[in-house]
């Protein structure tokens, strides 16, 4: 049986999805008056803005830095680093090529915290279904509680959105839902020295099997040595499926020449099952005015940070026009 949410009205918009697209849809719309409410299935906000600590280091696991090209990311991130949370860590890896790459002073989810700060956002929520009920939304969470909301916003990967959706929006063009994402296994490793990466401490692209490898502690984020080595799309492929010991082992070997004489102390694996988009949509976001329904991300905006931020910009100006009509 579903039950209401003890807590929680009726509000104009329901956001799946945590993420940097989710949370700024979430703000923009709180900013011209609207009720929100943001749901994530995970234990914090920021989505694949990932950061993790092992024991006293910090490491970034997702996006490890940001590039802006739009006057409005630029203007976010000059907010950020005017609040003393963003920073520029260097214009490029191999070369100075002159664009600065950004980055969270605190590790890049502390960006996402800082968005979620005085929203209404349940984290641990899942979004299990979404029903149109012919004016209004009903939202119902793996716990069976549910909330109805006048518009919705999905900004989970598309393929995981279209789960809860399918039966309900046949005008959903079938290309979108069926693009797919590569994968991504990341490494993350405490030290017990400094690692061999010199410079910025991050080398991209440094083999077919690698896609960037990072020292947070040359990085400015961790006190003490720490890595993450994302592989590339074709080694995560190779390797999904693979047993727990032979991917650790195999990743033990690929990072080897990054580590100098350091020793590693502690390690964990990270599997994201939807790293990247395979491609771009043509429009900043999908929305159906009829069903009331916006669907945005980094499908969307493009498969980077600042792509994510224009899509969610981009919902929250959507449903602003629906809301606005309404009254
Ligand atoms: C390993 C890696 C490295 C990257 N490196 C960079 C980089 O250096 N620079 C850069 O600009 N970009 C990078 N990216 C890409 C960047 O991180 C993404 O483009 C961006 O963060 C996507 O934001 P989003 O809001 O669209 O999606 P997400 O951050 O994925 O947010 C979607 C949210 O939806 C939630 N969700 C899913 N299903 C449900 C459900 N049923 N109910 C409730 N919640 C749900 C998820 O938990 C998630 O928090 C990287 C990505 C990865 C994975």
């Amino acid at each position: 049986m579903l039950t209401n949410f003890a807590d929680m009205s009726d509000v104009d918009c329901v956001i799946v999805g945590a993420g940097i697209s989710g949370l700024i849809a979430a703000r923009r719309l709180a900013d011209t008056g609207l009720s929100t409410i943001v749901f994530d299935k995970g234990r914090s906000v920021g989505g694949r803005l990932a950061t993790r600590r092992i024991g006293k280091a910090r490491l970034d696991h997702g996006a490890q830095f940001i590039t802006a090209r739009s006057e409005v990311f630029s203007a976010q991130l000059a907010d950020w680093r005017q609040r003393g949370l963003a920073t520029i860590w260097c214009h490029g890896f191999e070369s100075d090529d002159g664009h600065p790459r950004w980055i969270g002073v605190n590790g890049m989810n502390s960006l996402a915290k800082d968005l979620a700060e005085g929203l209404d956002v349940r984290v641990d929520h899942r979004v299990f279904s979404t029903t149109w009920e012919g004016s209004e939304w009903l939202v119902t969470c793996d716990d069976a509680r549910s909330v109805t909301a006048s518009t919705l916003i999905l900004t989970a990967p598309v393929p995981q959105s279209f789960s809860f959706v399918f039966e309900m929006v046949e005008t959903l063009p079938r290309e979108l839902w069926t693009a797919d994402h590569d994968r991504t296994i990341a490494l993350l490793a405490t030290l017990d020295g400094p690692s061999a990466l010199t410079g910025a401490g991050a080398r991209h692209e440094p083999s077919d099997d690698i896609a960037f490898v990072v020292d947070h502690a040359v990085k400015g984020i961790s006190p003490i040595p720490a890595m993450t080595m994302n592989t590339s799309p074709q080694w995560s492929e190779r390797f999904w499926d693979a047993p727990a010991d032979e991917v650790e082992v195999a990743l033990s070997e690929l990072i080897a020449p990054f580590l100098g004489s350091a020793q590693i102390v502690e390690q964990q694996v990270k599997k994201w099952r939807f790293a990247t988009p395979r491609a771009t949509w043509s429009t900043p976001c999908w929305s159906d005015s009829d069903f009331q329904i916006v669907v945005a991300g980094d499908a969307f905006g493009g498969p980077r940070v600042e792509g994510a931020f224009l899509s969610g910009v981009a919902a929250s100006e959507t449903i602003t026009e629906w809301c606005k009509r309404r009254q």
